[in-house]
């Protein structure tokens, strides 16, 4: 792959600093960690690049992080985090980006369901220009009603409201340049939102088509429950995408559409009261103008206060509200800029 050549190259100057990073999140995988890490050898070895596998143990309740450990202490290029209990998949996945060192990460499930062998091919296609690659289950070998449907369902709802169009946002395995992960927190069901985050940052996203295999060893974590909190995550990205540095812009907008609504159901009262003799403390529209007017002053009380919510939020994680690709002729930068 002609893409990888000038990697490896690097790889062998940079001597111990890996170029890869491979993240795992493991919670009860004891069937599965030994022949993954057989596999992750074998895909990533040949590239004779330098590499990390970051394992994160998420509180395991079986042998996983001792087979892990006793795997660990003949392979230094393996890292083991251990939680102290199980916290989920997205801050498994959180810790490793942060104790990751490599270049690229490249995060994957221990549940041998995602397969190493696609590690080469994303990361050539990361070389050719990208921040992100998404891994694309195009044949995912999952039950169709409890997971490939909702899951059909919710990308298509996330690729519409952040406008990153796609296909398979809850792949794990994908490459991003760490840069991008830098500035990434992830909270919730937050680890699918990568791509959609990254690319409101200004990173170029792209998609590829990987392997995809049934689960032959222990059980998945999830079911149908996962898509309501993905949707539930979902409005959160769309809101800090799209008015998180503006809040009273969606907040203030329902409240005069509220109070607006309220003042004309009011206006429509006094007319029936004047021109069609329905007395006003008889008419249900007066309550439902009272109701509409309250509710709208709400919304803008509300608006101001995440305005209030969002200054605290920005400035105490010195968190800019925008983000800078290069500068010239310039000696500080007003923020981090990315390499
Ligand atoms: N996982 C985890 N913590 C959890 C749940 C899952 O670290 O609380 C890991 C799990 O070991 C696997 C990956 O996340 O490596 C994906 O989980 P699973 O295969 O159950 O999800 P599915 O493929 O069914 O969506
Ligand atoms: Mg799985």
């Amino acid at each position: 792959m002609p893409a990888l050549r000038h990697l490896r190259a690097e790889g062998r100057r940079m001597g111990a600093t890996p170029y890869l990073s491979i993240v795992i999140p493991v919670y009860n995988e004891e069937e599965n960690v030994r022949r993954l890490q057989e596999q992750v050898t074998a895909a990533v070895d040949p590239l004779g690049i330098e590499y990390e596998v970051i394992y994160v143990d998420d509180g395991s309740r079986d042998r996983s992080f001792e087979i892990l450990r006793e795997l660990a202490s003949g392979n230094p290029r393996m890292r083991l985090i251990r939680f102290r209990r199980n916290f989920g998949q997205t801050p498994a996945m959180a810790a490793g980006f942060d104790a990751a060192r490599g270049e690229v990460i490249v995060p994957l499930d221990a549940d041998l369901q995602n397969d190493p062998v696609d590690i080469p091919r994303l990361l050539a296609k990361l070389e050719e220009g990208y921040d992100v690659v998404s891994g694309w289950r195009q044949k995912r070998q999952d039950k169709g009603l409890t997971r490939r449907l909702p899951s059909m369902i919710a990308n298509a709802l996330i690729a519409r409201s952040t406008g990153v169009r796609i296909h398979d946002y809850g792949c794990t395995l994908k490459a991003y340049r760490a840069s991008v992960l830098k500035d990434v927190r992830l909270y919730g069901e937050m680890h699918r939102f990568i791509p959609a985050w990254a690319a409101l940052e200004g990173a170029r996203v792209t998609e590829m088509p990987v392997t995809h295999h049934p689960r032959t060893a222990g059980k998945s974590k999830y079911g149908l429950s996962r898509t309501f909190r993905v949707i539930l995550d979902l409005m959160v990205v769309r809101f800090l995408g799209g008015y998180g540095t503006k809040p009273i812009h969606l907040f203030g907008g329902m409240g005069f559409t509220l109070c607006g609504a309220g003042i004309l159901t009011g206006l429509i009262t006094l007319y029936q009261k004047f021109f069609e003799g329905i007395k006003a403390h008889r008419n249900p529209l007066l309550m439902l103008a009272v109701f509409l007017f309250l509710l709208g002053v709400q919304a803008i009380m509300l608006g101001l206060l995440a305005e209030l919510g969002i200054r605290t939020y920005h400035e105490s994680q010195g968190k800019p509200i925008y983000r800078i690709a290069e500068m010239v002729n310039f000696e500080k930068a007003p923020a981090p800029v990315d390499s």
